[in-house]
């Protein structure tokens, strides 16, 4: 999609800190990180929101999911992490190219 910013970090076409990238999927450093670790996982595709995922795209959650304990062994993360994903405006969600959010580092306040 031509005005997606997500899509426009996938291309280059914006500057990211990219943690990792395979056909699927592609990570980065949040901009404005809400925890010592902060990344985004998005899909290369662009799908919008999560309650818009086709079975067809169902695979790349899969990916998106299956990374998890790579990426966070890579960034330190050796005693949890949280996983978030806004979906909607009622869901909190300000960009919309679907994306996980991966948090770590210090102790996360619970969420409860
Ligand atoms: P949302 O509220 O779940 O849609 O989260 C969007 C996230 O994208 C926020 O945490 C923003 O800080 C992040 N973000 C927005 N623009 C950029 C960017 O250009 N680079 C990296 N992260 C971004």
């Amino acid at each position: 999609m031509t005005d997606c910013l997500f899509c426009k970090i996938i291309a280059g076409e914006i500057p990211s800190s990219k943690v990792y990238e395979d056909d699927l999927i592609f990570v980065f450093k949040d901009i404005n990180p809400k925890a010592e670790i902060h990344l985004l996982i998005i899909p290369k595709e662009h799908i919008d929101r999560l309650d818009n995922v086709s079975e067809s795209q169902a695979p790349v959650l899969t990916a998106m999911l299956q990374k998890l304990p790579e990426l966070a062994e890579s960034q330190g993360l050796t005693d949890g992490f949280r996983t978030i994903i806004n979906t909607g405006p009622a869901g909190g969600q300000e960009v919309y190219h679907l994306h996980m959010h991966l948090l770590g580092g210090k102790q996360l306040p619970g969420f409860h």
